[in-house]
C-alpha cells in the first residue's frame, strides 16, 4: 500500500533530483576539507544564515552536542527549556559526554522561556554554584506545538546573553519553518545567536545531515570536536549534494506544508472525540483524545494504518501529525477520511 506518512518530517525520502545529484556529486576527503560539494554546502549554509562559517554534521543531535561542547567546559551550566529537544530527546548527551549541567527553565505554551526566568536562572558568582555559559532556544519549538519564536523575542534573549557574557545557541532544527511561518529572512531570526543548528533531513527532505553555523573560531573548535566524536566523514559530498538541493529548492516551499497542516487542523476539528490544539503555526498538528473515545492511541494508530495513513502518538492520549514534502492534498483528504471512519 502507498502510505501517507504523517509520523514526522524526518520520514522524507530524497527526491529523484537529489538522488541524481548524489550519484553525480564531485567528492573528496572531507577530513582533509577536500570535498568540494561539502565545501559548497557549508559556504551556502553560512551565507544563508548570515554567519561566518558552518559545518556539515551527521545529525541534529550531534550538531547541538558540538555547540554545547564548544561553548561550555565541564562543570559549566547551560540554560535549556524543560520541553526542549536538547533536554528531553538527546539522551542526556550534554551531561554524559560533556559534563555540562543543564539548568531547565519552564517552556511557556508559546515556546518561549520567560525573560525573567532566564535572568533568574543565571548563576551568581558563588563558590557553591556552577558557572552559567550558555542559553539555548528552540525554534520552531516542537513539543509546544511547532510554535515559532519571533525575531523580537530572540533579540531580547540575545541582549540578556550579551549583558551576562553568555553565548546563545539556537536549536533551529526547523528554523526554515519558523522563517516561512513568520515571513522573515532566516538571517534576521538568528542574528542574535552565536550558533545555530538546523536539519537538512526534516522538512528540507535530504536523507541525512544537519548544519552547525557560527563564527569561524566556533566552527574550528566544533570541527575538532566532531572528529573526536567520530563524526569526521570522508567522501560525504554524496550526502552534501542532497543538502545543497535542500537549501536551493526546499526552503522556499515550506509554506505549503504549513497550509496543509492548517487544512488538517480544520478538518480534524469536525471529527468526533478529538480536541485540537490552536491552529498550527508551522507543520505540526497536535490534538488530544476526549474521554468519550474508548480506543487507545495504539489502537487508533493501528486502525488508521488500515486506511493507508501512518500516524504516531505523542502521549497517552495525544497525537502529533506532521506535514512535509511527500504529503499532498490527496494525502490530507485520505487522512481526514481515515480519522472520520475510525472515530465514527
Ligand atoms: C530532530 C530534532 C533535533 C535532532 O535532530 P536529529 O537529526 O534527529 O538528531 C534537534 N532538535 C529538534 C528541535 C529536533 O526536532
Amino acid at each position: 500500500m502507498e502510505y501517507t506518512d504523517l509520523r514526522s518530517d524526518t520520514v522524507t525520502k530524497p527526491t529523484p533530483e537529489m538522488l541524481e545529484a548524489m550519484a553525480t556529486a564531485e567528492v573528496g576527503d572531507d577530513v582533509y576539507m577536500d570535498d568540494p560539494t561539502v565545501n559548497a554546502l557549508q559556504l551556502k549554509a553560512a551565507e544563508m544564515l548570515g554567519k561566518e562559517d558552518s559545518l556539515f554534521v551527521p545529525s541534529g543531535t550531534m550538531g547541538n552536542l558540538l555547540a554545547l561542547l564548544s561553548h561550555c567546559q565541564r562543570g559549566d551550566e547551560a540554560i535549556v527549556g524543560d520541553c526542549s529537544h536538547i533536554y528531553v530527546n538527546e539522551a542526556g548527551g550534554m551531561s554524559a559526554l560533556g559534563g555540562i549541567h543543564p539548568h531547565p527553565v519552564k517552556n511557556q505554551t508559546d515556546g518561549t522561556l520567560a525573560l525573567d526566568d532566564i535572568r533568574n536562572a543565571i548563576q551568581t558568582e558563588d563558590v557553591h554554584h556552577t558557572i552559567t555559559r550558555l542559553i539555548c532556544l528552540e525554534n520552531t519549538q516542537n513539543i509546544c506545538g511547532g510554535v515559532v519564536l519571533s525575531p523580537e523575542y530572540t533579540q531580547e534573549v540575545g541582549k540578556i546573553a550579551r549583558n551576562n557574557n553568555l553565548s546563545l545557541h539556537i536549536d533551529g532544527a526547523r528554523i526554515f519553518n519558523a522563517s516561512a511561518a513568520l515571513n522573515v529572512d532566516v538571517k534576521e531570526l538568528v542574528a542574535p545567536a552565536d550558533s545555530v543548528m538546523f536539519c537538512l533531513s526534516k522538512g528540507l527532505v535530504a536523507p541525512v545531515g544537519s548544519m552547525l553555523v557560527g563564527s569561524q573560531k566556533f566552527i574550528k573548535r566544533a570541527r575538532h570536536l566532531r572528529k573526536m566524536l567520530g563524526g569526521g566523514m570522508r567522501q560525504v559530498g554524496v550526502l552534501a549534494a542532497a543538502g545543497l538541493i535542500s537549501l536551493e529548492k526546499m526552503t522556499g516551499r515550506l509554506g505549503q506544508d504549513h497550509a496543509r497542516a492548517r487544512i488538517l487542523h480544520e478538518g480534524l476539528k469536525q471529527v468526533r472525540g478529538l480536541k485540537l490544539d490552536a491552529s498550527p503555526a508551522s507543520n505540526m498538528v497536535y490534538f488530544d483524545l476526549l474521554d468519550e473515545v474508548k480506543l487507545s492511541v495504539n489502537q487508533i494508530v493501528d486502525e488508521i494504518k488500515k486506511h493507508g495513513v501512518l500516524v504516531d502518538w505523542a502521549g497517552p492520549r495525544r497525537f502529533r501529525l506532521v506535514t512535509h514534502y511527500w504529503v499532498d492534498d490527496v494525502g490530507v483528504k485520505k487522512t481526514l477520511e481515515a480519522f472520520a471512519k475510525v472515530l465514527r
